[in-house]
């Protein structure tokens, strides 16, 4: 039964690619009449499922915050599909370069043109965003688009299906449901650009596939965001701001602080402000309907193994579940803790926490802090909170990561006007707003000579006026 699902997967991947590529050879691009009506049409079908939606994630999740879902899954898509709207006119403005003197009269220019086929392969933690934020980009610049979202969220798969059947032609945009075997097979497609949204490892399989036909990537994956907390932050606000960014779609999230770098003096502090403000974040964690679950019980097991083993190490963990309550293993729903006095070792800090578990660093002096996050690889994420401006860059100029807050955490990703992208491992290329328009763009040269023009002077027989030439560009 398993092989004839995955073959009639594996045979509609097929067809959709076919269906797509023929239509990019007869008709090309997406007219921007079409661009434009499709961007308010899937912006229009959002807001009218958005409940339909947010039902279907908290199914898939077990259970899901409904306001998180229409604040951090729908919102930041219908704002990013209108900003497109009312902005990829200019984008796709052909750009004027100058031209060097000795070249003149000539004029250059720079055209915006679709790529053609773009492939999206989104993972389940934000299911509707990070399948249909790229798309925005990918549309506004004309290309025909195929996504494979998670399977790990099969409600919101199918649902997202069924919207994107009801705005687009399959020729335009199609949804592509299926497991890692089908995801695997939709990465070998000869796509012409392929954004992928996931971990580092599977991020590593994705590129080579798309290797093996020269597909250009995307890729947003993860790692370890640090929070610095300078000597002079408020501790309270910081905690609180943390605690926010931490426990929101229970830690789940890209961008998450996954740990927090505070002064040795404060550490004791900063523990029991996380905890006030957690415990006023949450009151109670059991049935909250503000509290959303683990995705998965092989998630939900990872995350007690991570916290066991940090306790095995010696790392003191601080539990915060306010209201007393017993949590059912089955609700995967699961409480908060700090972790202090974490060894570098311990898996809290090798891995992507990826939940609501906070190691707390403590450090003596900056350099320290700073150090801890150069040795590790350049997260997607950086935290830091102090109102010294020269601590405050001080931290920029020598640490390196994809995006950076001060003085709060994960509100930098719904910014449409700023570039979204990780660095090194936490991934290549950026999009969100005009940065998802050129991602999804080439960006084509073009040189057009004048009528009368002096290019003669560089041609064979080189002989004296050539040599007065060189000499003078050699000067
Ligand atoms: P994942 O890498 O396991 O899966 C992501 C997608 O890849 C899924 O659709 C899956 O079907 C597909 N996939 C699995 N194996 C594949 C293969 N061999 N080839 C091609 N595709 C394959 O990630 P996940 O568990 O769904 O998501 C969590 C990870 O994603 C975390 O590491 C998180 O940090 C990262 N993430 C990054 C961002 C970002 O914007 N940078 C956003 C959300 C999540």
């Amino acid at each position: 039964m398993h092989d004839i699902v995955s073959l009639s997967a594996a045979g509609r991947l097929q067809d959709v690619f076919a269906v797509q590529r023929r239509a990019w050879a007869e008709q090309g691009a997406l007219s921007v009449r079409r661009r434009d009506e499709a961007l308010e049409a899937l912006a229009v079908a959002l807001v009218r499922r958005a409940d339909e939606l947010a039902r279907a994630v908290a199914q898939d999740f077990g259970h899901r915050s409904i306001h998180e879902t229409k604040l951090a899954d729908l919102y930041p898509v219908i704002a990013g599909l209108r900003h497109a709207r009312k902005h990829f006119r200019r984008w796709m403005k052909p750009q004027r370069r100058p031209i060097r003197m000795m070249f003149q009269p000539a004029s250059g220019r720079i055209r915006y043109q679709p790529l053609g086929i773009v492939g999206i392969i989104s993972p389940w933690n934000y299911p509707v965003q990070l399948a249909l934020s790229p798309l925005a980009g990918a549309l506004a610049a004309g290309n025909r688009i195929m996504i494979k979202p998670s399977e790990l969220t099969p409600c919101t798969s199918a649902l997202l299906e069924q919207v994107i059947g009801e705005v687009f032609d399959e020729s335009e945009a199609a949804v592509v449901q299926g497991g890692a075997d089908v995801a695997q097979a939709f990465a070998r497609l000869p796509f012409d650009h392929l954004f992928f949204t996931g971990s580092t490892a599977v991020g590593k399989e994705v590129m080579k596939a798309a290797a093996e036909n020269l597909v250009p990537v995307t890729l947003e994956l993860g790692g370890k965001s640090p929070a610095i907390l300078a000597p002079d932050y408020p501790l309270g606000k910081a905690a609180e701001r943390i605690a926010v960014g931490k426990l929101f779609n229970a830690g789940q999230t890209c961008i998450a602080p996954d740990y927090v770098l505070v002064p040795r003096r404060h550490e004791a502090a900063f523990v029991s402000a996380f905890r006030d403000a957690a415990a006023r974040l949450y009151p109670s964690l059991a049935a909250n309907p503000d509290y959303t679950a683990i995705v998965s019980e092989r998630h939900a097991e990872r995350l007690r193994r991570l916290v066991a083993d940090a306790r095995a190490r010696g790392a003191a963990v601080h539990e915060i579940n306010p209201a007393g309550e017993s949590l059912d293993p089955a609700g995967r729903r699961i409480a908060p803790a700090v972790l202090t006095g974490v060894p570098s070792d311990a898996l809290a800090m090798q891995e992507e926490i990826f939940g609501p578990v906070l190691p707390v660093i403590a450090y003596d002096r900056v350099e320290e802090a700073i150090r801890f996050v150069r040795d590790r690889p350049h997260p997607l994420a950086l935290y830091v909170f102090s109102h010294d401006g020269e601590f405050v860059s001080r931290v920029l100029e020598q640490t390196s990561s994809g995006g950076v807050a001060v003085n709060e955490t994960l509100l930098h990703c719904v910014q449409e006007e700023l570039p979204f992208g990780g660095v090194g491992p936490s991934g290549m290329g950026a999009y969100h707003g005009e940065a998802g328009f050129r991602t999804f763009s080439h960006a084509r040269s073009v040189f057009h000579q004048a009528r009368i023009n002096g290019a003669g002077m560089t041609r064979p027989p080189y002989g004296g006026r050539m040599e007065r030439l060189l000499s003078f560009l050699l000067r």
